[in-house]
């Protein structure tokens, strides 16, 4: 039994506690990064890409099949095993870049155990081994929640850990939760020629407020059941499994199982640490230095719940290494906007803050009308851009749209820059492309804050140079 001392301990190897590990040490500090696997990110191997890769394939399907609207007629054949085979090559690649940097890290960094607290700064390992530092980083992710009345179909049940180990692809699948990983699957298998239908106990989609989820609602629908408000019962049915719900049942070879991604910190023992913890059991930290309560304790990515998208974990990790290595002198963060997308198509995404009272406008456009959605045919949803009713400056936008994780990063960017409608107005929009939609949104909020368009505000004013073509 060994006993290691550090400056900095970080519990969880993927992109939040890659980023600590990194950062801490770029900081001057000792560290160790503890891992009982060490099988890279959750990203490469199990999350983002993988997912991204199964939609790619079923991206290629729904256009050659959609191809006929546009006179060119193609009929797909989707051979499931080769989509499959390729999801996981490629994925194989970018989980093996991930490990070439684990790879790279000074010698000794690495333990590969399960950690927990013994005490604040003395974490035990699985090995027997024991870890004092000055600091630790917990960055364990988080993991697929299986609802007690799964638990009697095990064998039938898939999660995102592993629905791309398949070999085929099945020929229906039920998917509970229709949140942005349940629905992006949902969607993906759907367009591949899996028979899908989606339940989900709440009222949202991809949680989406409430118009932006209706407009994904009605797109989707279209294409397969989505049981909203509905906690069907699962029994064993011959080779595969039932769902049962009032007034309905239907039977699946498997059933995805996408109800939420719980933090790992159950084996943690985090009441050794003495850290305060929610109702939940997650520890309460400081967003803006990533510490839990007032400990030499930090906690990044998944683990804390908070903002469960890559990015935001990457940058979580960033915090807490810099200021686990510098602890007790901690240097505060100001956050990015917040950002999250479904990969859906159209794509579902929520930027900002959503105000719900007074003292806000929300400007709007439907992308069932707009020019160049029509060119492609994909004439689907909205965007909803919200504004200070004061002076038009942009808080936050809700959006279900085609190109809708492109106009995400622009309102997302524009609101990080405290632009007003008018001032993005006054930005170059190219014609014809789906971000002119947007242009739509923000004259109406400016319209509604009576404010002044751009060409509206110069001395030498060019009616018409914020349209100039009609974007229809
Ligand atoms: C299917 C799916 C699709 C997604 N798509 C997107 C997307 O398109 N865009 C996006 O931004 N985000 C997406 N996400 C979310 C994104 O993948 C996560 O937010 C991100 O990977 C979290 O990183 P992390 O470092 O917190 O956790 P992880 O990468 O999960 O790392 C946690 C590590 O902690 C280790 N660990 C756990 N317990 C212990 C312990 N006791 N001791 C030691 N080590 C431990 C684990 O082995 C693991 O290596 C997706 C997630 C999923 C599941």
């Amino acid at each position: 039994m060994a006993t290691y001392n550090t400056d900095v301990a970080v519990i969880g190897a993927g992109t939040a506690g890659l980023a600590a590990e990194h950062h801490a040490r770029q900081a001057g500090a000792t560290t160790l990064l503890i891992d009982p696997a060490f099988a890279g990110t959750t990203c490469a191997t199990v999350g983002c890409m993988p997912s991204k890769l199964l939609i790619a394939a079923a991206d290629a399907a729904h256009g050659a099949r959609k191809a006929r609207d546009l006179g060119v007629m193609a009929e797909p054949r989707v051979d499931g095993r080769a989509v499959l085979k390729r999801v996981r090559r490629l994925r194989d690649d970018f989980v093996r870049g991930v490990r070439q940097s684990i790879d790279a890290l000074p010698e000794g960094t690495c333990l590969k155990a399960c950690a927990r607290f013994e005490a604040s700064g003395v974490l035990v390992l699985d090995t027997g081994d024991r870890v004092e530092a000055r600091a630790v980083v917990i960055a364990t992710g988080a993991g697929p929640a299986l609802p007690k009345p799964y638990e009697a179909v095990k064998d039938h049940l898939l999660t995102n850990e592993t629905i791309f180990e398949l070999e085929d692809l099945p020929e229906s699948l039920g998917v509970i939760g229709a949140g942005p990983l349940g629905l992006e699957l949902a969607q993906a298998m759907h367009r591949l020629g899996v028979r899908v239908k989606v339940f989900d106990a709440g009222d949202r989609l991809a949680g989406l407020p409430p118009r932006a989820s209706e407009a994904l609602h009605r797109v989707l629908t279209k294409a397969f059941l989505i049981r909203l408000g509905c906690k069907p019962e699962p029994s064993e049915r011959n080779a595969g499994v039932a769902l049962t719900w009032e007034g309905g049942e239907a039977c699946f070879d498997k059933l995805l199982v996408a109800a939420g991604r719980p933090p790992n910190l159950s084996g943690l023992d985090l009441e050794k640490a003495g850290l305060e913890l929610d109702e939940y059991g997650t520890p309460r930290f400081d967003p803006g230095t990533m510490q839990c309560g007032d400990a030499p304790i930090f906690i990044a990515g998944d683990a804390n719940h908070d903002r469960p998208v890559l990015h935001e974990a990457s940058d979580e990790g960033t915090v807490a290494g810099r200021n686990a290595a510098a602890w007790p002198d901690l240097r505060r963060t100001a956050r990015k906007v917040p950002l999250s997308i479904a990969f859906t198509r159209p794509e579902g995404a929520v930027i900002g803050s959503i105000p719900d009272g007074p003292g806000h406008v929300c400007g709007k456009v439907d992308y069932g009308d707009q020019g160049r959605a029509k060119v492609e045919g994909r004439v689907q949803g909205l965007a909803h851009i919200y504004a200070r009713a004061s002076d038009g400056r942009l808080v936050g936008a809700a959006l279900c749209a085609p190109g809708g994780e492109h106009l995400a990063h622009l309102l997302a960017w524009a609101i990080q820059c405290e632009m007003t409608a008018s001032d993005m107005l006054g930005l170059p929009f190219y014609h014809p492309v789906l971000e002119e939609g947007l242009k739509t949104a923000l004259r109406d909020v400016c319209r509604q804050a009576g404010l002044a368009r751009p060409w509206q505000r110069n001395d030498d004013p060019l009616p018409g140079s914020d349209g100039g073509v009609p974007e229809g």
